[in-house]
């Protein structure tokens, strides 16, 4: 069966191949006939991840999905959430942004530590984070959500060299080391695009689709 996956992104196409197995084909948006970039512009992340598959829906007519992925970090708000590839601005820098969610986060700590100072109230800081993964396939126009969440927490600075993105300041919880630091089986085991996958294999192998 065909899966028009609304990626440009090989590395992903071949990640959804490995967890859906056999059954299913999965190709690019680019090889179902659409060259453009496809537009996402929603608050949230199921926002982005329905307009992606509907935008590949709504112009071939195929079986689709589409992935969102956003950081969400308890001390900023759940920011960068949606902003999450682009935070430290266009065009998207993983060590900008890097850069700048550490800056962020101590700088919260520090207005927290004083605000604690003059005995006003104010959230413990703490360094907690997640990954989200929403996930929207759309069967016969039918559509369908699946989440995966990682949680973990922001070191303080860079470790180790594998992976991308924030990785190298992202300790998933069960582990003292960054998801850097991890090797690509034990990342896949654990990470929020990985469940959200499986969420999705496991409901179509249900559904016998
Ligand atoms: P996307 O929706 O998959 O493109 O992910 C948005 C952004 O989230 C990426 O550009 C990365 O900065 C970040 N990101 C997504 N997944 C991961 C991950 O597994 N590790 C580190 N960063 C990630």
């Amino acid at each position: 069966m065909k899966l028009v996956f609304a990626t440009a992104n090989p590395g992903k196409v071949s990640e959804a191949s490995n967890i859906l197995g056999d059954k299913y084909e999965i190709i690019t948006a680019a090889r179902a006939g659409i060259a453009e970039e496809i537009p996402e512009d929603g608050d949230t992340l199921s926002a982005n991840s329905l307009q992606k598959a509907q935008y590949i829906f709504d112009r071939t007519g195929q079986d689709c999905f589409a992935d969102d992925t956003g950081l969400e970090v308890e001390i900023l708000g759940g920011a960068p959430g949606v902003h999450t590839a682009r935070y430290a601005g266009e065009p998207a820098n993983p060590a900008a942004n890097i850069d700048k969610l550490l800056k962020e986060m101590e700088r919260r700590e520090f207005e927290s530590s004083i605000m604690r100072e003059y005995g006003l109230e104010t959230p413990h800081a703490n360094r907690k984070a997640r990954f989200r993964t929403s996930v929207t396939l759309i069967i016969k126009g039918v559509k369908h959500f699946f989440d995966g969440i990682m949680e973990g927490r922001i070191a303080r600075e860079r470790h180790g060299d594998g992976g991308f993105g924030y990785d190298p300041v992202f300790i998933p919880d069960g582990y003292e080391v960054t998801a850097a630091q991890l090797t690509k089986e034990e990342k896949n085991a654990i990470s929020h695009r990985g469940k959200s996958l499986r969420a999705m294999a496991e409901y179509l192998k249900n559904n016998d689709i």
